[in-house]
């Protein structure tokens, strides 16, 4: 990691992380669909592939050596055990990216979170809480993906997770869904008013105003 990376970029980086079910992949996935300006980055995974994932798309779907092989190398930004498998984002691209003014996100772990809020204290912290435990449960259950071991294991490592949402920045409970997609809008637009942001965006209104 260079001393660089330690200053603010153009490009602000999001972290979502949430226990699974709570509706990260959801909420994400709807709001790239909304803003044109946001992009998500694809984490390389040593989990197998659920039905519809494909490589590339959901994850890089890579084995257990060529993960190691990976981390050796120091290709990770960060990486973390989270449910007995890997995960990891790839330092490829999201350093240049920000450096060009891409906002990005990053789909991540809590654990993987603090990581890069360690490297890069700008990034903006997001968590996102389920309404209740037992709509966590039905919205495993309901998603239909994970074997009913899997649920119980990820319902177990819930607990520990949601302890650590008070490490982050925002929390948004997402109870209905167009409520929660709002106050994730919300949060993302926020950092864009920031006076940085419009000096950079509006650098012509600025300018007229003899500001910059
Ligand atoms: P999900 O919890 O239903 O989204 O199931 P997944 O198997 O897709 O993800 C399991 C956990 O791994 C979730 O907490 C993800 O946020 C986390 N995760 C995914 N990608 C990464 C990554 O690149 N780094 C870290 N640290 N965690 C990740
Ligand atoms: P995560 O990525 O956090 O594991 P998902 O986005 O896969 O969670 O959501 C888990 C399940 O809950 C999915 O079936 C999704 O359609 C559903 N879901 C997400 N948000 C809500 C909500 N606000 N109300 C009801 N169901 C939801
Ligand atoms: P890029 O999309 O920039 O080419 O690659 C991003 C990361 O994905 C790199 O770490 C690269 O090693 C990895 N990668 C590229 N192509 C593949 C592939 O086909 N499968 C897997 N599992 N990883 C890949």
């Amino acid at each position: 990691m260079t001393s660089d990376t330690l200053l603010e970029t153009p490009g602000n980086l999001f972290v979502v992380a949430a226990p699974s079910g709570a509706g990260k992949s959801s909420l994400v996935k709807a709001l790239l669909e909304l803003d044109s300006h946001l992009s998500v980055s694809v984490s390389h995974t040593t989990r197998a592939p659920r039905g519809q994932e494909q490589d590339g798309r959901e994850y890089w779907f890579i084995s257990a050596p060529t993960f190691q092989d990976m981390v050796d190398r120091g290709e990770f930004l960060e990486w973390a055990e989270v449910h007995g498998n890997r995960y990891g984002t790839s330092r490829k691209g999201i350093e240049s990216r920000l450096q060009a003014g891409e906002d990005i996100v990053l789909e991540i772990d809590y654990q993987g979170a603090l990581q890069i809020k360690r490297l890069f204290p700008h990034a903006i912290l997001i968590f996102i809480l389920p309404p209740s435990w037992q709509e966590l449960e039905q919205r495993l259950r309901r998603r239909g993906e994970d074997q009913p071991e899997v649920i119980a294991q990820r319902m177990v490592n819930a607990r520990e997770e949601v302890a650590q949402a008070r490490h982050f920045d925002f929390v948004i409970i997402n109870a209905l869904f167009e409520t929660a997609l709002f106050d994730l809008k919300t949060v993302v637009h926020s950092q864009r008013l920031k006076y940085a942001a419009q000096l950079r965006a509006r650098s012509g209104v600025f300018q007229a105003l003899d500001l910059a």
